[in-house]
């Protein structure tokens, strides 16, 4: 097979700023180990997130002239509605401003003190907004979900013993919502299997809980779906998507992901009693229906870029880049999660860093580590980001210890990919120099964005 190529030219560029290790190293102390407080000129090549950082089309550029800014009832806003009826089948389409936006407006409305929301995994914002609203989130991701080195065709699925066993202990009546997250974004961009969101939405049905999609990556998950399970190699994409949010009552989106817009979001569900409830809440904190918290050119490019993510190319060309990248590293030994996910690389600093114990942030070292060495900037999953302290302010480390490497989408070139591969290969062959972590002033709430931290000594 001939080597897939990006399915696009370069018609406008960005350039990047070089620097030096010795520089890097000040920027590194001045933003206290936190990748989150380094400025983007000063990184190379900018692996934080893929989440607002794609590269929009000519076409969506286009759009963006085209966009009607009228208050109420623009066409930028009906078209937009009409694509996402389209991909989802959902009738009642809210936009937001993000998605995050889009899960203060739910939560908001279901959750509270003694609900329960279960997932296969909660997204960082979408577990604090659950808990803001003094509710509880569960996740009950699948066993091969829990072991990075272990390949699996769908590591993002739920385990569905567990979620009858939940449903059971907290009772069906305290739970408001049960929450897929495609991919799963923190366990590793791993896709779930349609069969799985069929068994969740069964069990859902029996105990009368309406299933919701958090739906950010839904083409990358359909894709995965087409390669790899039975049925469904001569279907399109957008038929699998189609199917996959037909078991769905509702959906949250951030179209910074798969629709390629650089901001925005929308919910769009079934009941019109709850969207009824999410518009006077948008109308108060977001904006007017038919913006809600977007102007009209935004609704255009979300529009022709959940269209144009729907290219099978595209897709190929996106699920093989990140295949790409992990296939070096598992080649020069380099743990990493496996198989490949959608969006990004995980790298398993536990495994990586065994040196340093998972009190001391071995994630938060990498990440540190792989931006003095390289300039590459990418971020921890782990337990700065989702470690809590017991009553004697004893740390409950996270589940797994992950770095993330987020692809931007249709932004870096192969050989960017390549000098990546080379930075991480060469820290990890003189790893056992790298130093662990400590905090010294972090949130209460979504701490990894603004913890300041110092080496151990
Ligand atoms: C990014 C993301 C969100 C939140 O969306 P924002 O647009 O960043 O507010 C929610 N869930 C998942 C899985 C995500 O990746």
């Amino acid at each position: 097979m001939k080597t897939i190529i990006e399915p696009f030219r370069i018609k406008s560029v960005e350039p990047i700023y070089f620097n030096t290790k010795e520089e890097r190293q000040n920027i590194l102390e001045s933003a206290f180990f936190n990748p989150f407080l380094i400025h983007s000129k000063d990184v190379l090549i900018d692996l934080l997130t893929d989440s607002g950082t794609s590269a929009m089309s000519s076409n969506q550029w286009a759009g963006i002239m085209q966009g009607d800014e009228s208050y109420a009832g623009s066409p930028s806003f009906f078209r937009f509605e009409e694509t996402v009826q389209h991909i989802t089948g959902m009738p009642l389409v809210i936009p937001t401003h993000q998605g995050r936006a889009a899960e203060k407006i739910l939560f908001s409305i279901l959750g509270g003190k003694g609900k329960y929301f279960v997932s296969n995994t909660l997204f960082d914002t979408t577990r604090a907004n659950i808990e803001f609203s003094g509710a509880e989130g569960i996740d009950c991701i699948c066993e091969e979900g829990k072991h990075p080195a272990i390949p699996a065709p769908f590591k993002g699925n739920m385990d569905t013993d567990v979620l009858k066993k939940i449903i059971e202990k907290k009772g069906a009546a305290n739970i408001p919502l049960c929450i897929i997250t495609v991919t799963n974004n923190s366990g590793g961009g791993q896709p779930v299997s349609m069969q799985n969101i069929r068994e969740v939405k069964k069990i859902c049905t029996e105990n009368n809980i309406p299933l919701f999609i958090d739906a950010c990556r839904f083409a990358e998950n359909s894709y995965f779906i087409k390669l790899r399970e039975k049925g469904y190699a001569n279907k399109s994409v957008r038929e699998i998507a189609r199917e996959l949010f037909s078991y769905a009552d509702g959906c949250t989106m951030s179209a910074k992901k798969d629709a390629f817009a650089n901001i925005g979001g929308f919910l769009a569900m079934r009941n019109e009693e709850l969207a009824q409830q999410c518009r006077n809440l948008l109308i108060m904190t977001e904006g007017f229906p038919t913006y809600g918290g977007l102007a009209g050119r935004d609704l255009e490019a979300i529009a022709i870029g959940l269209n144009e993510v729907l290219d099978e190319h595209y897709l190929q060309y996106r699920i093989r880049s990140i295949e790409y990248l992990t296939n070096k590293l598992i080649a020069a030994g380099v743990p990493v999660m496996q198989p490949a996910g959608g969006h990004a690389v995980y790298l398993d600093a536990k495994e990586f860093l065994a040196h340093i114990p998972v009190e001391q942030y071995p994630g938060q070292a990498l990440v540190s580590a792989l931006y003095l060495h390289g300039g590459i900037r990418s971020v921890e999953i782990g337990s700065l980001m989702f470690g809590k302290y017991d009553e004697h302010k004893k740390m409950i480390p996270a589940q797994l210890e992950l770095v993330r490497l987020a692809i931007p989408r249709r932004v870096y070139t192969q050989s960017h990919i390549d000098y990546v591969a080379e930075v991480i290969i060469e820290v990890f062959e003189n790893r056992s120099e790298i130093k662990g972590l400590k905090i010294f002033e972090e949130a209460p709430t979504l701490r990894h964005f603004t913890a300041k931290l110092k080496p151990v000594e």
